[in-house]
């Protein structure tokens, strides 16, 4: 059955009829970052044609045009997450720094006895952060395990749940083995102990729509790089009470109400946390890639890529010596990671490099799952909306072709 009109979509992206190495881009490091479709590069273009202008503050007419494209682009994302109010979406430079945004703020909350729960398959912007709040709280990180199918493992997370545990933190989708984690459940059972949730949902953004109210999630951190956005721009989601009780990450113009020399009186949400000028253009690219995202619709994307990935596993499992790291393809996003028996990642990833294959190689910022499985890393070919049928054969070849060059 045909989903999609791939030439028709991938004609919106002028990166993926380039050659690289000499060879037509196959490109499956998608889960690293999307491509952008020319109507999202056309809206950057056209803001720095017909917008540009500092926003917030302008009495003038330009500034108050430039100021109504990012208030849109925000309502957009609001509208895409199902936030109560506008004023929960904060713009940030991505989930990076969403997750440091929150993790600060709970610096002067957390005391030494609380303690907060990370997965065992998260980013290391899911991990570091945190580690780094521990040591100024002196409160305690402890890790909920995940099993050989690359799950997290719900009755050792029950287990953990206490009167102490304060924050838990867990991807919507795994970066490096593409698990849908059950985070209705885990942000259920978290708030049966009162702790606060925030879903890192990096991953899960491009494959899937997440509603926060439905959710009832605390905090929810997207990357716009990952969703056919432009790098350096993203969001932070957190429920109104709690974004109030946050105090501010970063001090700056835009962000207050008085300032004097003896005291700061701070602005409402959003612009608290939103210190600085923005990236404007980034933010507007935003909304319109949301905007060419919910014109093919998210139920269609997320069925065709399981089609894709349906396929790829089939043909990748043909293929002697493959191990596949994590779950059945239901259970996940269209992501592939493996490893060839006898050959290191890397090499491969090289020699795949060479017939114009992107994939990632490594650990994936995720070193603590290498350690789980004991392996210095995984190839990961991540495919998109925007992949074929075609390229998937083309990557089959390749690899079968440098198996044999390397064994
Ligand atoms: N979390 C996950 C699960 C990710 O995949 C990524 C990006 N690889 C991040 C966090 C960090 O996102 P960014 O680099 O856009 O801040």
């Amino acid at each position: 059955e045909q989903l999609l009109d791939i030439d028709s979509i991938r004609k919106d992206f002028p990166i993926l009829h380039r050659e690289i190495n000499g060879k037509p881009l196959v490109y499956f490091d998608n889960a690293a970052t999307s491509q952008t479709p020319r109507q999202v590069i056309d809206c950057i273009v056209d803001y720095y044609e017909n917008k540009n202008a500092n926003i917030h503050r302008g009495v003038h007419s330009l500034s108050q045009i430039a100021t109504d494209a990012y208030e849109s682009a925000r309502e957009k994302v609001r509208a895409h997450f199902n936030a109560k109010h506008g004023h929960e979406i904060i713009m940030t430079s991505g989930t990076t720094h969403s997750i440091n945004l929150v993790a600060n703020g709970y610096a002067s909350i957390l005391k030494p006895e609380d303690e907060i729960l990370v997965s065992a398959m998260e980013h290391h912007s899911n991990i570091v952060p945190w580690q780094m709040l521990c040591q100024k709280t002196g409160s305690k990180l402890k890790v909920i395990p995940m099993s050989e199918k690359g799950e997290l493992v719900m009755e050792a997370y029950k287990d953990l749940l206490n009167e102490h545990t304060k924050l838990v933190f867990v991807n919507h989708v795994s970066n490096a083995l593409g698990t849908i984690n059950p985070i209705k459940e885990i942000i259920d059972l978290a708030h049966q102990v009162n702790a606060k949730v925030l879903i890192d949902g990096a991953q899960s953004a491009p494959h899937l729509k997440a509603d926060v109210q439905a959710l009832d999630v605390d905090y929810y951190t997207v990357s716009a790089h990952k969703i056919c956005g432009p790098t350096g721009v993203g969001m932070l989601y957190g429920k109104e009470e709690l974004l109030n009780m946050l105090p501010p990450y970063q001090g700056g113009g835009e962000m207050i109400d008085e300032v004097t020399f003896e005291e700061t009186t701070y602005a409402g949400l959003p612009h608290k946390f939103e210190a600085g000028t923005p990236n404007i253009s980034g933010g507007i690219a935003f909304g319109a890639a949301l905007d060419y995202m919910n014109a093919i619709g998210f139920d269609t994307i997320a069925a065709y890529e399981m089609q894709l990935l349906i396929y790829a596993t089939e043909e990748i499992e043909k293929i002697d010596g493959v191990r596949i790291y994590g779950t059945t393809p239901e259970h996940k996003t269209a992501v592939l990671s493996f490893n060839i028996e006898g050959l290191h990642p890397y090499d491969i990833g090289t020699l795949l490099d060479k017939m114009g294959i992107a994939v990632r190689t490594g650990h994936h910022c995720a070193q603590p799952i290498m350690d789980f499985y004991k392996i210095p890393g995984t190839v990961r070919a991540s495919f998109s909306f925007y992949n074929s049928k075609a390229e998937i054969d083309s990557f089959i070849t390749a690899l079968k072709k440098a198996k044999s060059m390397l064994l």
